[in-house]
């Protein structure tokens, strides 16, 4: 019988947290620069609104200065413009998360687009983007910087390897293949195009799922071994209204087979708000041309 290692992602950022908090203190007390981060919200959207406190409060908790924005839904662009403008030149905020999605009536590019690179903590930015093609240092989507801490948390070597990634979204998809292309896997990249995706899956020794498709990834879509990261979120309909929330792969199955694999909820969603923390102090210390506080690029050991 198959036991997998259960990727725990709420033990995994509890350990990411600890060390930003480190670092947030160290840097405090050396050069009494205290992180910011700003987060504006548009609209009353409740799941955006859980989303946001909880940014909020992680930054808090780490020793970070927090600056919430609450507009109504009914704000122009034209005002959401000017007050990233208006962030962009606060030197007391080193970062700035716009809660997406956006009212329909604003250009979500537009808004991303105005964000000052250097403080574009949700590395969306096309400049952040252009970096990581690059391979040049830069602040990569958090989501994405979370898979990579997982998979090098179990397997710290990956050179080599064959990742495939379903999906190949500017979110999520192609930052997490140029990730790990950057830790040396042999990358593909498939899509809703794709031919075949059982038989290339099962070519996977790291798969990460991230579609939106509710249980697609079957079991005997696995390769025996392989590390099965699970980045959908599906919320599925339950009698009670409260609905239920689970992953691209079918995770029953996916874990007979597996030789790690995350659950959803408790994998990957959790390491997305540590990462934002992450890129908030890298962003607070390269603002202040900082070098010596300890950045955390990989999920610090188990005590
Ligand atoms: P998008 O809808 O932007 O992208 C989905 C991708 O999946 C597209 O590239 C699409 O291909 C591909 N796809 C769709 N159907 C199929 C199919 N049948 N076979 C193969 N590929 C397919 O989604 P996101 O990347 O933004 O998000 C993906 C999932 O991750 C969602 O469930 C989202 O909720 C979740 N998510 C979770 C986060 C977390 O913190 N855990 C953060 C961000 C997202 P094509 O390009 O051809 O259309």
């Amino acid at each position: 019988m198959n036991s997998p290692t259960i990727i725990d992602g709420k033990e995994a950022s509890g350990r990411l947290k600890t060390a930003i908090a480190a670092s947030v203190s160290a840097l405090k007390a050396k050069y009494n620069v205290v992180p910011g981060l700003a987060t504006v919200l548009v609209g009353e959207d409740p799941a955006s609104q859980v989303y946001v406190r909880s940014k909020q409060k992680t930054a808090t908790a780490a020793g970070m200065n927090s600056f919430q924005h609450d507009l109504p839904a009914s704000t122009s662009q034209a005002d959401l413009l000017a007050l990233v403008r208006k962030l962009n030149a606060d030197p007391s905020v080193n970062g700035i998360l716009v809660q997406l999605p956006l009212p329909k009536h604003i250009d979500q590019f537009a808004i991303i687009n105005a964000i000052a690179p250097a403080k574009d903590v949700d590395g969306l930015h096309p400049e952040s983007a252009g970096r990581l093609l690059a391979g040049g240092d830069s602040l990569v989507s958090c989501t994405p910087m979370g898979c990579i801490m997982l998979i090098t948390d179990v397997a710290p070597n990956i050179a080599g390897k064959h990742a495939v990634v379903l999906g190949r979204s500017i979110l999520v998809g192609k930052p997490v293949s140029l990730l790990l292309l950057n830790e040396n896997c042999t990358v593909t990249m498939a899509h809703s195009k794709t031919v075949d995706l059982p038989a290339l899956c099962r070519s996977a020794d790291i798969l990460v799922a991230a579609v939106g498709k509710a249980e697609m990834v079957k079991g005997d879509w696995i390769k025996p071994g392989a590390i099965v990261i699970d980045v959908g979120i599906n919320r599925l309909p339950t009698p009670d209204g409260k609905g239920k929330l689970i992953g691209d792969v079918d995770y029953a199955a996916a874990s007979k087979v597996a030789g790690a694999i995350t659950p959803v909820p408790g994998g990957v969603g959790p390491m997305t708000i540590a990462c934002l923390m992450v890129n908030t102090l890298k962003a607070a210390c390269r603002q202040h041309a900082i070098t010596d506080v300890a950045i955390p690029l990989r999920l610090p050991s188990r005590s």
